[in-house]
């Protein structure tokens, strides 16, 4: 019998603000059409939380991004998870969370989760707002054997500033908006299969091989290194690509023609 795999929303009572409960749609759906036996868990706040595989947190406004990481630590679950293999997927609220300390709405600091090593506080300036679009780095987790992971697009709408530690990796150089915001032009960040980033979009939808990744994770051995992800089927991304292509045109990305490029291929295709 082939694997069973279960993908969590965690909290979309609490983090539902931005969409991003999508994430784990979006998962669910590309294991589903691979023909992986796969099961979507929504989790809500006053339950305990489901033993999962792959664990996805939105984001959300301030008082919730407490109340849901004050649970989790309470709870216990998703640590234990992380230190038995889980993948876990936090964007914004979510992403600051599962690091180390973020900032409350009164900008008292709250203690995260840990599980990245992330210091997030409250930025002087401006709320970041709009499109993000980012470059991963080379050293960042790769999407498929040899594969490296395209630029990464998607929205932006946090106060909160992030930077990232020793024990966890910056996962892209900021070409167009904020990211991270600690001056160093990064965003995201990652560490092991714990993967966070400021991304709303769903990211996941508009960053089919980020999903594929963490896909690839979830379905290997908890023991493999990073960089050894499932090898999956690839799939028709037709209408990813062309929201690709509309977002970063849209933005005046320098390579939106190579997208253009790549939709071109496709629909000669059909
Ligand atoms: N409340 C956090 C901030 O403003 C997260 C916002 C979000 O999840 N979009 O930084």
């Amino acid at each position: 019998m082939g694997q069973h795999l279960v993908v969590c929303v965690v909290y979309p009572d609490l983090l539902g603000t931005y969409g991003d409960g999508g994430n784990g749609l979006i998962l669910a759906k590309r294991a589903a059409w691979r023909g992986i036996d796969v099961e979507l868990v929504q989790a809500p706040s006053d339950r305990p939380l489901p033993e999962a595989d792959l664990y996805t947190i939105g984001g959300g406004e301030d008082g919730p991004q407490v109340r849901a990481a004050t649970t989790l630590a309470e709870e216990g679950t998703l640590a234990r998870r992380v230190e038995e293999g889980a993948v876990v997927l936090g964007v914004c609220a979510g992403f600051q969370l599962i690091g180390r300390s973020f900032p409350d709405a009164s900008d008292r600091p709250q203690e995260g989760l840990g599980l990245l090593d992330l210091t997030t506080r409250k930025g002087s300036g401006a709320r970041a707002v709009g499109e993000l679009v980012a470059t991963p780095f080379a050293a960042a987790p790769s999407a498929g054997t040899g594969v490296s992971l395209p630029r990464l697009t998607g929205f932006e709408n946090h106060g909160g500033v992030s930077v990232v530690g020793p024990h966890a990796q910056p996962l892209a150089r900021v070409e167009l908006g904020v990211g991270n915001g600690g001056g160093d032009g990064t965003e995201g960040a990652w560490s092991g299969r714990v993967l966070g980033t400021y991304l709303h979009g769903p990211v996941l939808a508009r960053n089919t091989a980020l999903a594929d990744l963490l896909l690839g994770w979830a379905l290997g051995r908890a023991s493999a290194p990073v960089d050894a992800v499932a090898d999956l089927e690839p799939l028709d991304d037709y209408e990813e690509l062309a929201l690709r292509a509309e977002r970063l045109e849209a933005v005046g990305a320098p390579d939106a023609h190579g997208w253009r490029r790549v939709l071109d291929r496709v629909r000669r295709r059909d």
